[in-house]
């Protein structure tokens, strides 16, 4: 079993008091919180071996170049990527997942299909949106039922040869529905199309196996998982790495510059233009190595627990009701109570340290779904205790019977 309280010390921030309460943060889902050794190993870098990667002879680029492709492995390995330049360094999901829409801008024509699903965040709707209206291509929906679950015979139904790209989320980040992707992902290859999928909110709960799972295209955000802002991972079979054209031109991403004709650099370094965040994809790393020593298995352990307590106790309020009740739950929590604005509830349990977050959750199409304005969504990491849960659920209790 994992010592919380011992974890907990590794971060800083959760022993601060917001508005004069000790903080409960549940807004996991938006970002996690950073450990101390992730906050040190960022100083350290620009205290020790700050050089530009890739260039310099001398020892500190050839130091800060080390430590950056060393992370680069260490994620190839998390992540089980069968070589290290189909991992690219990139500033986030949605960085991502606009690198490859950009890419299948000059391979799709009209009549072809692209299909999302109806639990997608706006950064793996959008992309799609504009790749189609360049290309002619059709964007198409898979739908979802009342349980937050997506609606498999539907999906089947979409399917066929017109079908070039296949996009769907982990999990939700509204609703923190596990979907079934693996599934997904055999079906959309037994008709010839690509699979994305957006890792965002997976990540932060478990080991993704890309070869096991067949994907085409991985995306994910270091800062869910612990990891610093502005830095992300795009995984790509080196095939469609290949065969995509650069998202960006500029330094670092070409082999020869002439003015009559650039000839591009070998993977990753082709979709990787400019000075990256150097310091950002190194610590990234170093998160990675933290949530490794802590355990996946251990911290699905603890994430589970607080899940069903949270269920349990918000399900003793009168008129609260809970969305996304398929059965493969991620640590997620998104409800409503009958005739109050999610944001009112919101606003009066920040004033007692919790910070949740209210709202669409850049997830606008499931909010219309369900006929609401947005949701109060919960979200726990494994450093989250049931203590802090019974401190929200009496805080939520408070707010209704102030605003009813
Ligand atoms: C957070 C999130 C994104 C966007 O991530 P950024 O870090 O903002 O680029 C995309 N998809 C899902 C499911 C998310 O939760």
């Amino acid at each position: 079993m994992l010592d919380i309280q011992k974890i907990r010390a590794d971060f800083p921030i959760l022993s601060e008091k917001v508005n004069g309460k000790p903080l409960v943060y549940f807004d996991n889902g938006a970002t996690s919180q950073k450990p101390q050794i992730v906050i040190d190993a960022i100083a350290t870098y620009y205290q020790e071996i700050n050089a530009n990667i890739h260039r310099g002879v001398h020892t500190l680029s050839q130091l800060a170049t080390d430590a950056y492709e060393i992370s680069r492995v260490k994620i190839q390995h998390h992540i089980n990527a069968k070589f290290s330049h189909e991992v690219l360094f990139t500033s986030g999901t949605t960085h991502g997942i606009n690198l490859v829409t950009n890419g299948f801008a000059s391979i799709l024509k009209p009549g072809d299909e692209v299909i999302v699903s109806s639990l997608e965040h706006h950064s793996n709707i959008v992309p799609w949106q504009m790749l189609c209206e360049k290309t002619g291509a059709t964007l198409k929906v898979i739908p979802m039922d009342e349980n937050g679950e997506l609606i498999m015979n539907a999906f089947d139904a979409l399917l066929s040869e017109k079908t070039k790209v296949v996009t769907v989320n982990h999990i939700s980040n509204a609703l923190g529905i596990i979907n079934p992707i693996k599934y997904m992902i055999e079906k959309a290859h037994a008709v010839g199309a690509a699979v994305l999928i957006d890792g965002a909110q997976a990540v932060p709960h478990l080991k993704p196996d890309v070869q096991d799972l067949d994907c085409d295209f991985y995306a994910f955000s270091g800062h869910k998982m612990c990891g610093p802002t502005g830095t992300g991972i795009l995984y790509g079979k080196e095939e469609w790495l290949n065969k995509l054209p650069p998202y960006q031109g500029g330094g670092e991403m070409i082999k020869e510059v002439t003015f009559e004709k650039t000839t591009y650099a070998d993977l990753p370094h082709k979709f990787e233009a400019g000075t990256p965040n150097i310091a950002g994809g190194i610590v990234l790393g170093t998160a990675v190595d933290y949530l490794n020593h802590i355990g996946f298995h251990n911290i699905q352990k603890q994430e589970e627990k607080l899940l069903e307590h949270a269920t349990k106790r918000l399900l003793e309020i009168e008129g609260l009701k809970i969305y996304g009740t398929g059965k493969n739950k991620a640590s997620v929590v998104s409800f409503n109570i009958d005739g109050i604005h999610p944001y009112d509830i919101g606003s009066i349990i920040d004033k007692l340290g919790i910070a949740v977050r209210t709202g669409h959750h850049c997830a606008q199409p499931i909010m219309n779904f369900f006929c609401i304005p947005g949701t109060i969504r919960a979200s726990f990491s494994f450093y989250n205790t049931i203590e802090e849960i019974d401190i929200m659920v009496e805080a939520v209790k408070k707010a209704k019977t102030m605003l009813s």
